[in-house]
């Protein structure tokens, strides 16, 4: 099933979110409509919050960059109660869109490599560390878990020039070909 995405000024999406057990209603259910609707609305990767749900779960698909970076090659991922270990390595720059922020796309600056404990699909525990674009769409994806997104990481002048097209998209005043929850 197809989800409606809330976008910029859901409160839910400000939430930090909370782990899930294996009992947690219609999980499978959950993760199989947020493979769809991501895949559905061209997303890289989706959060539990960008649905309503104040939970640590995201599903990844960064394959559309094998082109561009080889490591992302078949990398479709769910990651479950997911904490990052560390950042390192050098701060890049790399244009970055949002589901939530529809019609915006900015240069975001983040740390180069990551490494990260989460749980796939069947609660099996795993610790990677991923580089290039991997550790961009990870750490983009966390954020909506800690109740961030990615206009925080803009300069405070950035943030101002965006003001009047997010108080657009908080009140569903967007051009976009997927369903969305606005505030109202
Ligand atoms: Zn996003």
């Amino acid at each position: 099933m197809i989800l409606p995405i809330y976008v910029y000024g859901q409160p839910v999406l400000r939430k930090v979110a909370e782990n899930v057990t294996k009992d947690y209603p219609n999980l499978e259910k959950i993760i199989a409509d947020m493979w769809e609707t991501m895949e559905k609305s061209d997303g890289v990767g989706l959060a539990a919050p960008q649905i309503g749900k104040s939970i640590r779960l995201f599903v990844i698909d960064a394959s559309h960059f094998a082109e561009d970076d080889p490591k992302t090659e078949g990398f479709r991922k769910t990651f479950i109660n997911a904490q990052i270990l560390s950042r390192e390595g050098e701060e890049v720059l790399f244009n970055e869109g949002c589901l939530s922020v529809p019609g915006i796309r900015e240069d975001i600056k983040r740390p180069s490599i990551v490494t990260i404990r989460y749980m796939d699909e069947n609660f099996v525990e795993h610790e990677e560390t991923y580089d290039g674009i991997r550790a961009r769409v990870v750490q983009h994806e966390y954020d909506h878990i800690e109740g961030k997104l990615m206009i925080d990481h803009l300069n405070p002048l950035k943030k101002t020039l965006l003001k009047r097209k997010l108080n657009d998209i908080s009140k569903g005043i967007v051009d976009v070909n997927y369903k969305i929850r606005a505030v109202k």
